[in-house]
């Protein structure tokens, strides 16, 4: 069957290619201990799963207006205002099932042939799999180890052309834990008012620090209405399975995106609104445990890689991902993921995995309890001696 040429330039996510391998081996009996995957081990909070079911009850079954119930949309604009020191109206609120969605329809809406789309390296995959599907040029934007894999404002500069139209940002980041601090923030708000550009700033881990500050991009002078502001339910609130993501927008695409939503999936559901709006309005305290745990497994699995010999590991200041560098072990990330998955029953995932400067790093998700981390860094230490790349 002939597909279309953009089939081609669409990617994937790894991850679920690793999950399928250590699914193999664990249909023949074998332990594996996942690290692999980026979602929260942690229950969704009790009083989230009980307004979803009030909503149930109450009859938030049907459809409902396609850039979302007034209920969340006012709720995330509290939010945004509360958390990110964001001023928007709801009307500029739209909520999608899950966030990547956002992502497609805002570079529908914003970015064709011609174009250039500039995004983190190493970085989430789908900005530059969406970037060229949409067929515009996506531009990788290095983050260096030498740079505790932060963005260089200066290189960002240099980068941009006539072309570029949109700069993906994403902090905390995956899979590098980094996050930018307010004095590169300034100055890469300061190449994105100059040169007229777009931001995507991802802030889908904002919740997930550890004594970092956050500072959003949006709310620095005259990038309001410049930001594509994204986050969701996913990681703050432990709940990747109920596809909850939400945006504020530049007011000019509030309603090509609004139309793009009305093309593809109509709307969210209603009950899962009702819930994210009680999430959103909800008690923190859910939250600071949960990101506590997350700290003292931080110090388990930074601790135990660089204790290991061939490994160092920066300390990652957001997110739940060390990236350790394996760069003295030799051979590519790819063949040290599958050694250590067939050897050790760990599963983890290649660093090129998030783009070529990902090469001779490991992704580990530290959403596993530390008796898993524990075992899983044991593992690794007592087989790595054997690992010889092919
Ligand atoms: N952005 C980043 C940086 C992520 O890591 C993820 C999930 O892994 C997403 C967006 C997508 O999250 P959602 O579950 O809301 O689609």
């Amino acid at each position: 069957m002939r597909l279309t040429d953009r089939m081609g330039r669409l990617g994937t996510e790894s991850a679920f290619e690793v999950l399928g391998m250590a699914r193999a081996l664990e249909a023949e009996g074998r332990k594996v201990i996942h690290l692999e995957i980026g979602e929260p081990d942690f229950d969704t909070p009790a009083h989230v799963s009980e307004a979803a079911a009030r909503a149930i009850q109450a009859g938030f079954t049907h459809y409902c207006p396609a850039p979302g119930l007034p209920e969340l949309r006012e709720a995330a604009a509290r939010y945004f205002a509360r958390t990110r020191d964001v001023e928007v109206p709801a009307e500029r609120i739209v909520v999608t099932p899950g966030s990547k969605p956002i992502m497609f329809y805002a570079l529908l809406a914003l970015c064709q042939e011609g174009d250039e789309v500039i995004y983190p390296d190493p970085g989430f995959p789908m900005y530059e799999s969406i970037a060229a599907f949409v067929g515009a040029t996506p531009i990788p934007l290095p983050l260096r180890e030498e740079r505790g894999f932060r963005p260089d404002p200066d290189e960002l500069a240099s980068l941009v052309t006539d072309r570029t139209r949109m700069v993906f940002l994403n902090s905390p980041h995956n899979p590098c834990g980094s996050a930018i601090g307010r004095e590169d923030m300034e100055r890469i708000a300061d190449v994105v008012r100059e040169r007229d550009l777009y931001v995507f700033s991802d802030e889908m881990y904002w919740a997930i620090r550890y004594g970092a500050e956050h500072v959003s991009i949006a709310s620095l002078r005259g990038m309001r209405d410049r930001t594509i502001l994204l986050d969701g339910c996913s990681k703050t609130f432990a709940m990747t399975g109920w596809r909850l993501g939400f945006a504020a927008l530049p007011q000019a695409i509030v309603e090509p995106v609004t139309r793009l939503v009305i093309n593809s999936v109509s709307c969210t559901a209603a009950f899962t609104q009702m819930a994210a709006a009680a999430a959103l309005d909800g008690p923190w305290e859910p939250i600071e445990e949960m990101v506590a745990r997350f700290r003292r497994r931080r110090a388990v699995i930074v601790d135990g890689l660089n204790a290991i010999g061939g490994l160092t590991c920066l300390e990652p200041e957001g997110a739940f991902y060390a990236f350790p560098n394996v760069k003295a072990l030799g051979g590519t990330g790819r063949d040290l993921v599958r050694y250590l998955l067939e050897e050790a029953g760990v599963a983890t995932l290649w660093g090129s995995a998030f783009g070529p400067g990902g090469e001779g790093y490991l992704r580990l998700s530290y959403a596993n309890s530390e008796e898993n981390l524990r075992a899983a860094l044991e593992a690794i230490e007592a087989t790595l001696p054997g690992f010889r790349p092919p």
